[in-house]
């Protein structure tokens, strides 16, 4: 049995709910338990340092849910009282906390009758009740929130909601569900009409861009500098090294010109020590290949701007790193030169 399955706590399911979207359960257990352990409520969470709360969800990705997670406990605090919104509608004004959130920790935790829909239900409902709008625009999910609001057991929404979620997780999976034992079968339009393997229907998701970044690891005798991203981008207010990026995949001696730029130095006060081959992330709508630069510089030469931070070589995994670089450093850089 899962952990937050077995709570009534608003807090944990919440927790849960939020670490689990666009995450496998598995990957979410450790996530989920290292967090409760470390805040085991929501007091303890609003109080936290940003910092820290971006370090434990290192590795999760999708940062703004771990940016939301803190600004949503201090909602909590400073808003609500310290106690948790015990109402559908309540739970929707807090950061982070959709549709699917605030009726999972609503039907969950107070037993308040309001349909859950994830993708495991609309699966579900898709195909038992051949839905042929494509459940990923508007017109498909309103007829999809509809029909799970009509199936609800409104006696014991908790559970009912889990129910259907798990069905679809375990029964009525994506691909190649196991039809002739499942229980509905014969309630099934899409198993009656032989649609099951075209239903549900998706729109196509938006294409996949590249982006070509290229990161200087410069060294300076035991330090080097990370900088903290913020603006509207992918990673805000994760650390990285000083990042150049290209509108196409750049070559070597582009990214040598591109260095000095971006140091100010050349020539012999510039020593490039290694170019990684390329390296890939895919995220949602993004595929980032990256390559990392190894320099050395001499002390003092480097005019570093303001928002570079110089640190210790030792220090930069003590900061919110993307997975990307985490990464990167755990198989490439004992000692970084
Ligand atoms: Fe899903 Fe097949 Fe059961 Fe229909 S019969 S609900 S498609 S598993």
């Amino acid at each position: 049995m899962l952990p937050w399955r077995e709570t009534k706590d608003p807090y944990m399911i919440w927790l849960s709910e939020i670490i689990l979207q666009q995450t496998r359960v598995n990957q979410g257990m450790d996530y989920y338990l290292r967090f409760v352990a470390r805040f085991p409520d929501v007091h303890q969470l609003a109080a936290a340092d940003e910092q820290e709360v971006m370090k434990l969800w290192q590795g999760l990705g999708y940062y703004s849910r771990a940016r939301n997670l803190l600004a949503a406990a201090r909602q909590v605090e400073n808003e609500f009282g310290g106690k948790f919104p015990s109402g559908y509608s309540e739970l929707l004004k807090l950061k982070g906390v959709g549709p699917y959130t605030a009726a999972a920790v609503a039907s969950i935790a107070y037993n308040e009758p309001v349909a859950v829909v994830d993708g495991n239900v609309s699966r579900v409902l898709a195909r038992l009740y051949a839905v042929h709008n494509p459940v990923n625009v508007p017109a498909g999910e309103k007829q999809i929130s509809a029909l799970a609001g009509e199936l609800l057991n409104r006696g014991n929404p908790g559970d009912h909601n889990q129910a259907v979620m798990e069905f679809g997780a375990l029964q009525c999976v994506p691909v190649a569900p196991d039809c002739l034992a499942c229980p509905v079968q014969q309630f099934c339009e899409a198993y009656g009409n032989d649609l099951v393997t075209a239903l549900p229907v998706k729109e196509k998701k938006t294409r996949i861009r590249n982006r070509f970044f290229t990161y200087l690891i410069i060294k300076e005798g035991e330090h080097t500098y990370i900088n903290r991203r913020t603006g509207n981008d992918i990673w805000r207010e994760l650390y990285e090294f000083p990042l150049i990026e290209h509108d196409t995949a750049p070559g070597e001696k582009e990214i040598l010109h591109a260095a000095s730029r971006l140091t100010g130095l050349g020539g012999s006060r510039l020593t490039i020590s290694r170019l990684s081959d390329p390296v890939q992330h895919q995220l949602t709508h993004r595929r980032i290949i990256a390559r990392f630069l190894h320099v050395e510089t001499g002390k003092d030469l480097l005019q570093a701007p303001d928002h570079w931070k110089r640190v210790r070589f030792s220090e930069v995994g003590d900061h919110p790193l993307p997975r990307l670089i985490d990464r990167y450093l755990e198989l490439n850089v004992e000692s970084p030169d």
